[in-house]
């Protein structure tokens, strides 16, 4: 929250080098906008053109012009390229990303106040959290927003910092050398903090040490490090590596440091922390009880006792912390309606992200935000509210409900649809679940609050099976293609049974905001269902029979068209009508599914000769084999067929179509046979032809269910139908509620499938029922509704796919309507 604004347009030269190509009368700069698709406020933002991987900035310059943005960074064009663009003022310089850098580095070099720079392996984001709730209950923080700890997230999180603040905390991740250089520019920390290093495998790095060496980068010039000593790796790189003057402040359970871990011990169903700090033995209590928690409370209280703050306060605003879930997650809820659950912390950065990932829905065009009070010390809150209150009204939303007493006092200035609660019991009360139908409705509020009963009761209830979908790891896949593609080759994304299973609406509304050219579908009531709720990207519907030509006309669906007979149908259907449409040809070359052959193509132009009902949008094949080497001599033959057949249609036709013949597979092993389109099908999904693709993907979807009951056999007992599970010893068995109607397939039966719990890999026990499973889990630490992982990071696809002779794609499509999906963001 900028109460003040900070820059103009015209000090932009100085700061970053670069050269002012248009210049139309000076204008202060409060809001910097890199992604052109979440514009919001227009006045006194910048938007700056980056060129990512894939996607290039400045293609959306005069969209965002025509918006009523007047102010930009370049790195390309020259004064010609923007001659109309009047009234606006632009600056060219080498590069945007760097000079984003440069004008964050020079905004935080205005600010006197301590900043605690975080990394390391793990950690990192809860440990900012964590800490940023601790040290607000006596400063008034500022603090990165969920994991923006990149070149781009890092910069955007320290343009946050204005006179108000008295504290910092950010976050820097790396993913190869040179970048932590960077980082550092731009975040200058006072003090660092080293949660850990991880032993996976970095790529980009050769070695820990390496890894190590680079990240500490961002110590540079702080004045000490806070690190846990027993990390030995950690602790000879820093202490060999700081300049004089710097201070390193470690802990260790087992050597001398400055804080000493004397003990953890249970205590009154919480953990007890006994440590030792310039002589004095300190208690804390610590609600969390696994390993990882208890390293990054105690990196926590490092950080505040080395502040000075004195134990008291550091202890109760320990018992004041949650387990931190950083997710966005859109959920099914009643009445037609998806839910955006956010309802672990309330800041004014967070309420940014999250309304943009609500405006990004665009299955329903309700929009509703339930909202509490942002429990903040020391901020003016008028200030506050009215920046919240023209926030919300830059999104127009249908409706707004506040929830808390601050909210209820600066109702006024909030403007439409609204109403406010003093708390979330007088809401449930009052309007409850009721009032809402075919909506998307953003639920965001601080922990005290209590939002996600209100999440809950909003919510669909199905069984305790859900498939969640990462759409994080689908944006990274789905990024890590395009980067294979020239920037002038389209790309098309095959949602085909409900989008390889994970849910089509979902996914095909996240395509179109990453603005893929096209969606494929297999039969017409697919592109219906996308087409009334909001998706308007061209679709190609692969099985369209004759019953359904109408609905494709009406819908904008485009056929593919495969055969004389269907040819001849829709013509005849077209003329009839008075209609036309765009179609798909589909080349037989070698796979013998669906196709035209060579001998049939004489026949297929003389029909499109005489019919200007029908435009041609693209001509396209399948290949049989682009998984393997094995057959790359009958791909070659496929392609070969494939050009002549095209060819002879361009030719005979005069037409210059799409030409498209590569799947996932293909696209990364024919990179030369790309033509003008690839279509995108398994991979988005985050499954690799091989192994050296698979390292480079994500998981997107993982199956999860609960154990409803745990059950000690006794030797020589049976377990399950036909008595087919036998106890040849004493044995534990859990029952967990996903059977084959959920789509666990009846083949991973007795002792071929197994299932992760806890850490271990539990066989099926027995035969799969309908809706349930016994697992064996003698041995394995476990209680009734613990969560087991079906497949996910945990249990990947391809490996599961094999115990039963089948591939991931059937796996994927199996997993039934009835399972609940989840899709979230981290
Ligand atoms: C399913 C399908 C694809 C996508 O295949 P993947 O192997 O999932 O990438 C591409 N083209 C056609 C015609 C398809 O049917």
């Amino acid at each position: 929250m900028n109460q003040k604004v900070y820059l103009s347009f015209s000090e932009l030269e100085k700061i970053t080098g670069g050269k002012t190509l248009t210049f139309s009368s000076d204008m202060p700069i409060d809001n910097l906008l890199t992604d052109s698709r979440k514009v919001s406020i227009l006045q006194g933002t910048l938007f700056i053109a980056i060129k990512g991987d894939f996607h290039d900035g400045h293609h959306y310059i005069d969209k965002l012009y025509q918006d009523g943005i007047r102010q930009f960074l370049v790195e390309d064009g020259d004064d010609d390229r923007y001659r109309d663009l009047h009234g606006a003022n632009i600056i060219k310089t080498r590069n945007s990303l760097e000079a984003l850098q440069k004008i964050t580095a020079y905004h935080r070099s205005r600010f006197n106040i301590p900043i605690v720079g975080i990394t390391g392996s793990n950690g990192k984001t809860i440990v900012k959290e964590w800490l940023s709730q601790m040290l607000s209950t006596r400063l008034r923080v500022v603090k990165s927003p969920k994991s923006y700890n990149s070149q781009l997230g890092v910069p955007l999180s320290v343009w946050q910092l204005s006179d108000h603040h008295q504290i910092g905390v950010f976050e820097g991740g790396i993913s190869r050398p040179g970048e932590m250089a960077k980082i550092e520019m731009v975040m200058k920390p006072t003090i660092g903090v080293f949660t850990n290093i991880g032993s996976a495998h970095d790529r980009g790095f050769s070695s820990e040490r390496e890894k190590i060496q680079e990240k500490a980068r961002l110590f540079e010039n702080t004045q000490v490090v806070i690190y846990c000593k027993d990390h030995e790796a950690i602790d000879q790189v820093l202490s060999t590596s700081m300049r004089p003057g710097q201070k390193l402040f470690s802990w260790s359970k087992k050597q001398s440091a400055d804080v000493i871990i004397k003990d953890i011990y249970d205590h009154e169903g919480m953990k007890a922390l006994e440590l030792v700090f310039n002589d004095r033995h300190l208690f804390f209590k610590i609600p969390f009880q696994d390993p990882a928690s208890l390293e990054n409370i105690i990196n926590c209280i490092c950080v505040c006792l080395y502040l000075n703050f004195n134990e008291t306060v550091i202890q109760e605003s320990i018992l004041g912390l949650n387990q931190v879930s950083m997710r966005l997650a859109l959920k099914q809820g009643i009445n037609s309606c998806y839910i955006i659950d956010d309802t672990y912390n309330n800041d004014f950065a967070g309420l940014k992200i999250a309304l943009d990932f609500l405006m990004q829905q665009n299955q329903k065009s309700k929009k509703t935000l339930i909202f509490s009070d942002i429990l903040e010390a020391g901020v003016d809150k008028e200030i506050l509210y009215k920046d919240v209150a023209a926030l919300v009204a830059s999104k127009s939303l249908n409706r707004f409900i506040g929830i808390g007493p601050d909210l209820m006092n600066y109702a006024d200035f909030f403007d439409g649809d609204t109403t406010f609660y003093s708390d979330k019991s007088e809401f449930l009360k009052s309007a409850g679940a009721t009032g809402f139908k075919d909506e998307i409705i953003l639920i965001k509020g601080a922990r005290k609050f209590a939002l996600e009963e209100i999440a809950d009761s909003l919510q669909r209830k199905i069984h305790g099976t859900v498939m969640e979908i990462n759409l994080d790891a689908l944006t990274h896949n789905l990024n890590f293609y395009r980067n294979k593609l020239d920037t002038s080759t389209k790309i098309l994304v095959m949602i085909k049974a409900f989008a390889y299973g994970s849910g089509f609406l979902e996914i095909a509304n996240l395509l179109q905001f990453h603005r893929v050219d096209y969606l494929g579908v297999a039969y017409p009531d697919e592109g219906v269902i996308l087409r009334q709720n909001g998706i308007t990207l061209p679709i190609m519907v692969m099985n369209a029979a004759p019953e359904s030509f109408g609905k494709l006309i009406e819908f904008n669906l485009e056929p593919e068209v495969y055969s004389l007979r269907m040819m001849h149908l829709l013509v005849d259907f077209l003329k009839t009508n008075g209609l036309s449409s765009k179609i798909h040809i589909k080349l037989e070359t070698g796979m013998h599914r669906l196709g035209f052959k060579p001998q049939d193509l004489k026949d297929l132009v003389d029909v499109l000769k005489n019919c200007p009902e029908i435009k041609i949008a693209s001509i396209f094949s399948h290949l049989a084999g682009s998984e393997d080497a094995e057959h790359d001599k009958f791909s070659q033959n496929q392609f070969d067929v494939f050009d002549q057949g095209s060819a002879f249609i361009e030719k005979a036709l005069s037409v210059k179509p799409l030409k498209h013949i590569l799947k996932s597979s293909g696209i990364i092993r024919f990179p030369d046979r790309h033509y003008d389109m690839v279509r995108l099908g398994i991979g988005l999904h985050g499954i690799g032809y091989d192994w050296e693709v698979q390292q480079e993907l994500e998981p997107v979807a993982s199956l999860k269910t609960t154990i409803s009951q745990i059950m000690d056999v006794a030797q020589g007992e049976t377990i399950g139908y036909d008595r087919m599970g036998k106890a040849h010893m004493p044995k534990r068995i859990a029952t967990i509620a996903i059977g084959y109607a959920d789509g666990f397939d009846r083949r991973f039966s007795n002792g071929k499938g197994v299932v992760w719990v806890n850490g271990k890999l539990a066989p099926v026990i027995g035969n799969i029922c309908m809706d349930m499973t016994m697992i064996d889990i003698t041995g394995i630490e476990a209680e009734e509704g613990d969560q087991v992982v079906i497949f996910g990071k945990e249990l990947p696809l391809r490996e599961i796919a094999s115990k039963i002779d089948t591939i991931p794609y059937e796996i994927l499509t199996k997993v039934s309507g009835r399972v609940k999906r989840v899709f979230y963001m981290e």
